[in-house]
């Protein structure tokens, strides 16, 4: 029998605010391409963010996660069934769609799963990336980026705590649909070797 999956491959790739998932993923999308690999990055965040600004609920994507919970789970929900609606429209089986998102969010009112069941159900995930570096280094990563507000997420002490319960809550989406976890770390100065590790896991998902 068939496992349950969307047609082509799904790759979820999150960790903490500002350890690198984007700067990560745009490296692994250049490196795809170069390999002839058909691959797609989407931004979860972009999705719920196109929603709210259209409401006229936020202004930024970091005003996203200090909204009231039942808004970020609408929004979330959406988000999930849109992208998939659009990757259906582009990709085959042999291509990969490639989330970039959080499996924790940290909001106001505590943790909140970035991949419950309305989003895994959409997703079917062949394999959920954790990228992680040293918390200390993160906290310099989130000091330097000045395009971004991460203060809420409580320097070196808050970054530890969410990455320790991040990675938990990874395995925890994992569960429904036997993806696999990929932990990557994000070497300082080096983001196109994790980059490259997860193009290498990617060659698992193939026939
Ligand atoms: P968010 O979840 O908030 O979107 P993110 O995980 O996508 O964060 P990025 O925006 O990619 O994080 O990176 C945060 C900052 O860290 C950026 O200024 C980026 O240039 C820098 N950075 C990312 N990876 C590395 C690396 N390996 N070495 C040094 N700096 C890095
Ligand atoms: P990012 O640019 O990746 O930090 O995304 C911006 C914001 O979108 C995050 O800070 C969250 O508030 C929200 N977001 C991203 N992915 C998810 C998700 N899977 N569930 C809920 N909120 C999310
Ligand atoms: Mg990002």
């Amino acid at each position: 029998m068939e496992a349950d999956r969307n047609p082509f491959k799904v790759v979820v790739v999150t960790g903490v605010p500002g350890v690198g998932k984007t700067t990560v993923l745009e490296h692994l999308a250049r490196m795809a391409q170069q390999r002839g690999l058909k691959l797609k990055v989407v931004n979860f965040g972009d999705y719920m963010l196109e929603t709210a600004l259209k409401e006229g609920i936020v202004r930024s994507r970091d005003e996203l996660r200090r909204l009231p919970l039942r808004r970020q789970l609408a929004l979330q929900t959406l988000a999930a069934s849109r992208m998939v609606e659009d990757a259906s429209r582009e990709l085959g089986e042999r291509d990969f769609l490639v989330v970039d998102t959080h499996a924790l969010v940290k909001t106001p009112s505590g943790y909140l799963p970035g991949l419950p069941f309305n989003v895994i159900e959409k997703l079917k995930p062949d394999m959920i990336v954790v990228v992680e570096a040293e918390p200390e280094v993160v906290a310099e990563r989130q000091a330097r980026d000045r395009g971004r507000f991460r203060a809420d997420i409580g320097g070196v002490e808050g970054v530890r705590e969410l990455m320790e319960q991040a990675r938990v809550a990874a395995i925890a989406s994992a569960v429904r649909y036997a993806s696999t976890v990929l932990i990557v770390n994000n070497r300082e100065g080096a983001p196109e070797e994790a980059a490259l590790r997860i193009l290498e896991a990617l060659g698992g998902l193939q026939p």
